[in-house]
């Protein structure tokens, strides 16, 4: 689909959505190369995401002119995170434990937004930390981190077509989000191209699309 459609399609959902909210898109480019984002971003697509810091990597440096801002939302290996460092995401959306957490805050010499990634469907296939530790672990991030600026949440809605268990996963997260607006947090990421609607009906205020844009 066409980023203006997408765009239209995500402002229609905003106004009928009981939050009104501003939605930010990332567009998710692990399954594309450097054209297809360079393209996408003279369009004015500014904000682009990737799952593999070698492939931020890639990205990253043969677009530098573009000037775009990386985020960065897949799982990340101790061993790469010197390297993602050295990126300087805009944004680590995949934080998914205190430990890899702690890991980060050792090696960083400057401030690094981060959202907690949390496993609201509660799948073994998904990372993330457990809906009912999330605040807990917010809170012991912000206390023992300080190089970590948490400014919110990530999740991936529950698998498969059920729009129930969908939509039950996506509220769970703005729950724990909305608990956590006193600790700061800004951002509620949730919403892929399959859910996207969804999400924003459930008060999601950054989109995560991939496939819709680029396949
Ligand atoms: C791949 C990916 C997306 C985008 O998924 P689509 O269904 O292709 O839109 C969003 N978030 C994460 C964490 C991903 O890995």
């Amino acid at each position: 689909m066409k980023l203006n459609e997408i765009l239209d399609k995500i402002s229609n959902a905003t106004q009928i959505s009981p939050f009104h909210q501003n939605v930010e898109l990332i567009a998710v480019s692990k399954y594309v190369g450097c054209n297809e984002v360079r393209n996408l971003a003279l369009q004015g697509q500014i904000a682009f995401g990737e799952n593999k810091v070698q492939e931020l990597e890639n990205k990253c440096q043969n677009l530098a002119y573009l000037k775009l801002k990386w985020h960065f939302i897949g799982n990340l290996q101790t061993n790469k995170i010197n390297k993602l460092i050295s990126l300087r995401p805009t944004l680590w959306q995949s934080c998914n434990s205190l430990k890899i957490a702690i890991e980060m805050d050792k090696r960083l010499s400057y401030c690094l937004d981060t959202l907690l990634e949390i496993n609201s469907a509660n799948e073994d296939s998904k990372q993330g930390v457990r809906a009912d530790l999330a605040t807990e672990v917010y809170e012991q991030i912000q206390n023992e981190c300080k190089n970590i600026n948490l400014c919110g949440v990530m999740s991936i809605g529950a698998n498969g077509d059920d729009k129930n268990r969908i939509v039950k996963s996506f509220e769970k997260t703005y729950k724990i989000y909305e608990s956590l607006k006193r600790n700061g947090a800004k951002i509620c990421s949730m919403g892929m191209s399959a859910d996207f609607e969804l999400a924003i009906n459930c008060g999601s205020n950054m989109l995560r699309l991939g496939s819709i844009l680029f396949k």
